[in-house]
């Protein structure tokens, strides 16, 4: 039977190591900043943004949300994130994804500027995970690499395999995996004998968005599984794209959900803008 990673075990902790942080920097004259940018009604981003004012407000740092109506224009959006961009007091810019289908949600991403695009979805920050010289790390997957670290599981010559290509999720993991030395294929809609890749997998990473769709003959016996789907089920409840019940008695290690990876998003945003306002501050 799988050992379960408890995500909101391990996200306790780095919330603890990132409020000392922010009391110590908070001593030095900084408070870190995070501005939250909400464009329209949709509810589950709602969700999201107040669980994010949330968890800064536990951790001490200041966040303010900018919650603008579903008409607004793509120079407004773009005149908003510029005013934020120069805001000594914001560190952090976040604007909460989907946006409403007429504005351009790359333009708004690029348009942040690179030390303080927290989420680390512009470009720039983007190249610097290839090159492996980062100091931002796109928030699910650098959760992931800290629950593998919390539990002691090792990367390095390890067959991983992540299914889905996302630029937010499934590629960044991918490349992270490779940084700590794993030997890592990648899988999507198109990859054929899906199962017989996944069941290739020490360390199986889904990202696909579909419950139940990690079935037991995908995975090797003895395997560590994350799952990062947050899916709802026939009866509205949340769940994982892993078939939690059939997976768990075989895998070694298995993250739940929730309680899993989610948790692990947000504290890694909180540590994310602790890193911007140290950088901005030059004290990194
Ligand atoms: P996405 O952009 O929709 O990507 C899904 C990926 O799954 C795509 O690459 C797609 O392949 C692949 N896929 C779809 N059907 C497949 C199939 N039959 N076989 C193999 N691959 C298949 O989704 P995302 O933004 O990466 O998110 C994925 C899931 O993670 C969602 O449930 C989302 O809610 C969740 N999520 C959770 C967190 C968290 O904090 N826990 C954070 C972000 C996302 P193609 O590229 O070929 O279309």
């Amino acid at each position: 039977m799988a050992q379960r990673m408890d995500g909101k075990a391990v996200s306790a902790q780095v919330r603890e190591s990132v409020a000392q942080e922010v009391d110590h920097l908070k001593k030095s004259g900084v408070c870190p900043g995070l501005a939250v940018v909400i464009v329209g009604e949709d509810p589950a981003s709602r969700i999201y943004v107040n669980n994010k004012k949330k968890a800064c407000a536990a951790v001490g740092m200041y966040s303010e949300e900018h919650a603008l109506p579903e008409t607004t224009t793509q120079q407004e959006l773009l005149a908003l994130v510029e005013q934020l961009n120069g805001r000594p007091d914001i560190h952090g810019i976040l604007v909460q994804s989907p946006l409403p289908r007429h504005l351009d949600e790359g333009a708004v991403v690029e348009a942040i500027h690179p030390s303080k695009d927290v989420d680390a979805f512009h470009a720039y920050n983007v190249g610097k995970i290839m090159l492996g010289n980062y100091r931002f790390l796109p928030c699910t997957p650098a959760g992931i690499m800290e629950l593998l670290h919390a539990y002691a599981i090792p990367v390095e010559g390890k067959r991983c395999v992540v299914i889905g290509r996302s630029n937010i999720v499934g590629k960044p993991m991918a490349m992270l995996l490779l940084h700590e030395n794993g030997t890592v294929t990648i899988c999507h809609s198109r990859t054929q004998n899906l199962p017989e890749v996944t069941r290739q997998a020490d360390i199986l990473v889904s990202a696909v968005g579909k419950s139940r769709f990690v079935t037991a003959d995908m995975v090797k016996p003895g395997a560590v599984v994350v799952d990062v789907g947050m899916n709802r089920d026939e009866n509205g409840k949340l769940c994982g794209d892993v078939d939690f019940n059939a997976v768990e008695p075989l895998a070694s290690f298995i993250t739940p959900v929730p309680g899993g990876v989610g948790p692990m998003t947000i504290a890694m945003l909180l540590k994310n803008t602790v890193t911007a306002a140290k950088m901005q501050n030059h004290l990194l």
